[in-house]
């Protein structure tokens, strides 16, 4: 495992962190609950491969990942520096949520607890100055170490959020397909923040691109999920990666390319600049896979699968694998409905955090692939 000095706060990071917020499922009954030991066992392993840094969240895994992430430390909690998030939103106090957060993780303290992904909305809201008094207080009796902020926002917004002084940690969205963050989080770096990206391997888009799509950006399928991380990883403005991990191999692929030395190879360099210029013409369809919008759609419009489609037809030029793509909504494997069904109330956008404007872009969508499957 590599290891990078986490911005100003003293901790020593390893370049790949553990991020919970896909933690493998299995059925129990009717219900689909997190699987507790393979998620403990992955966890564990990570921690035995030299990850140190363990990610978290509130609702993560319908609220279970902080359960299960408490139940993987229990004996190791000194081994890692442990992120968990204030949801703002949240009706309680942040230190009531803290209180709770801190009996589900089974812990004294939290090392890096972040406000759950503000944006410029926060500088001004009613609330704010109670939250960071709140935050204060919990650091001086040691039930945080740090506060931290995570960030879908525009990029120029993350300075103005750091100039409020108060943080020593940022998480933001990083990847080959998605560089918009690069200067904020030169900023961060050289304002002495520690800095984290989410989402290395673009929310496993990168992982699963079609062998025609990595034959024409010359990259080896095999090598893809690789390519990813490396290209975040030299990056020196960005301190760790965290990827959420939802099986064992994808642990031990991830952490074996995490303890790699060697920087990108030529091959793998002209690789990413063929990724970038066709990542220009994604610029205004870029939707990370998120899913926040979904359970808003009163018709249940799968967003996030027609995006994908339309981005495989346009970015990629696979016309047939884009159409059979959008067409398997509403199939056997693919939940929800196609963009015909759109009666444009907007609520979706509500949800965005990447402001896409979803009515506009599902009415292109519509018009490529038509009504019909
Ligand atoms: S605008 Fe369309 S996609 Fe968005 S929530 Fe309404 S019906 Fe669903
Ligand atoms: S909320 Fe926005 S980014 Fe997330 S899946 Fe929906 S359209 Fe994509």
């Amino acid at each position: 495992m590599q290891y990078r000095q986490f911005g100003a706060t003293g901790v020593t990071i390893s370049r790949l962190g553990f991020g919970s917020m896909r933690l493998p499922t299995k059925e129990v009954g009717d219900a689909r609950v997190v699987d507790e030991d393979l998620s403990i066992a992955m966890i564990q392993t990570a921690l035995d491969r030299g990850v140190n840094y363990v990610d978290t969240a509130l609702f993560y895994c319908d609220g279970e990942s902080e359960v299960v992430v408490g139940k993987a430390l229990a004996d190791r909690r000194d081994e890692v520096s442990l992120s968990t998030k204030y949801p703002v939103s949240n009706d309680k106090s942040l230190r009531e949520v803290l209180e709770t957060q801190l009996g589900k993780l089974a812990t004294d303290h939290i090392d890096f607890y972040h406000l759950h992904g503000i944006g410029a909305w926060f500088l001004t809201h009613e609330k704010r100055d109670a939250i960071l008094a709140d935050a204060a207080r919990a650091k001086d009796e040691g039930l945080i170490r740090h506060l931290s902020f995570s960030f879908h926002d525009k990029p120029e917004v993350m300075a103005q959020l750091i100039d409020l002084g108060v943080f020593s940690s940022v998480l933001c969205q990083y990847n080959l397909l998605d560089r918009a963050n690069e200067d904020a989080l030169a900023n961060a770096k050289a304002k002495g923040l520690g800095t984290v990206v989410m989402g290395p391997v673009g929310g496993g888009r990168i992982a699963g691109l079609p062998p025609d799509v990595a034959r024409k950006a010359e990259i080896s399928v095999a090598g893809s999920v690789e390519l990813a991380l490396r290209f975040v990883f030299a990056n020196p403005n960005v301190d760790c990666a965290i990827s959420g991990m939802s099986t064992m191999e994808q642990v031990l692929e991830n952490t074996a390319i995490a303890a790699n030395t060697e920087t990108l190879t030529e091959a793998e360099s002209a690789g990413v600049k063929a990724m970038m210029e066709e990542n220009k013409r994604l610029a205004d369809l870029y939707c990370t896979g998120c899913n926040y919008c979904v359970p808003h759609c009163p018709e249940e419009i799968n967003i996030p699968h027609i995006f994908q489609a339309m981005n495989y037809l346009r970015v990629y030029g696979l016309k047939e694998y884009a159409f059979n793509h959008y067409n398997a909504i509403g199939g056997k494997w693919v939940k929800g409905k196609k963009a015909d069904l759109c009666r444009e109330c907007g609520e979706c956008e509500t949800h965005c955090p990447q402001k896409i404007e979803i009515r506009r872009q599902l009415k292109e969508c519509l018009e490529v692939f038509g009504a019909a499957a």
